[in-house]
């Protein structure tokens, strides 16, 4: 049942750098089969919030966990492998490699054969409509192309909680709206968890089931569209009262 469903949680996670508090007693839930949205102004925590959920930041105090599992002092590669990938702003790609290759060496990675790892590469291009770039490099991709390659190869872990860090940044509306077709296939159809961080406040309202509104390092509101529409607090943030 849904109750018993696996998730990654953030429950009373401070981050301090020296003494500024990026993130304050920071309580979160990512459903699998859902898109989970975080939006805020700038220098909100997002990104500080992303990296505490995927290893890349350790909480100063509170706990990480995943189905139950406290794994905040888990390295990245560790917590993939236990189910939770991201994307960053930037692409990240292997520029020396095709797009197959870029997908395929995860699979390597994950100890699979290279011809297992290519097939599965293959086929989850294919799904994403995305089959034709397989032999384009890396390198020279389109901006939304790149992203997407992006999204594929985070997919290769078949993870079961996906972050994605401003993956619609510089898009168009068209794109982005394609981008949100994508994101709410990958929910739906692979039941993964989401957790979409993006300034694009209105791609994140419209593919969102729960959206999460973090201000100067705290939770400032949570809850489905209409609650975040109907929010002074939130209102009150993006004013900059
Ligand atoms: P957002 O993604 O919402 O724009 P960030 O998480 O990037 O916000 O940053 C939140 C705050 O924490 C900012 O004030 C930023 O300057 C600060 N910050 C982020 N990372 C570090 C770091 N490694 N050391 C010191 N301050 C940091």
């Amino acid at each position: 049942s849904r109750d018993k469903a696996p998730s990654l949680t953030a429950s009373g996670v401070n981050v301090a750098f020296g003494g500024f508090k990026a993130l304050t007693d920071v309580t979160m839930t990512i459903t699998p089969g859902a898109v989970h949205g975080l939006i805020g102004p700038n220098g909100a925590g997002k990104t500080t919030l992303v990296n505490t959920l995927t290893g890349f930041q350790t909480p100063t105090t509170g706990q990480v966990g995943l189905a139950g599992r406290d794994v905040g002092a888990l390295a990245p590669h560790e917590l993939r492998r236990a189910g939770v990938a991201r994307t960053f702003q930037a692409g990240r790609l292997f520029t020396g490699l095709d797009v197959l290759d870029n997908l395929a060496v995860t699979g390597v990675g994950l100890g699979h054969s290279r011809s297992a790892s290519e097939a599965e590469a293959m086929k989850l291009l294919g799904w994403m409509g995305i089959a034709h770039l397989a032999e384009q490099p890396a390198a020279g991709l389109p901006y939304t192309d790149e992203r997407r390659v992006g999204i594929a190869r985070a997919l290769m872990f078949s993870p079961e909680f996906l972050l994605l860090d401003e993956p619609a940044a510089g898009m168009s509306e068209a794109e982005a709206s394609d981008l949100a077709d994508l994101i709410r296939l990958v929910a739906d159809e692979l039941g993964t968890g989401i957790l979409l961080i993006e300034h694009n406040v209105g791609l994140v309202l419209s593919v969102s089931h729960h959206v999460y509104v973090l201000d100067a390092g705290q939770i400032i509101e949570e809850g489905d569209v209409d609650v975040i529409l109907a929010s002074q607090a939130v209102r009150d943030a993006y004013l900059g009262a």
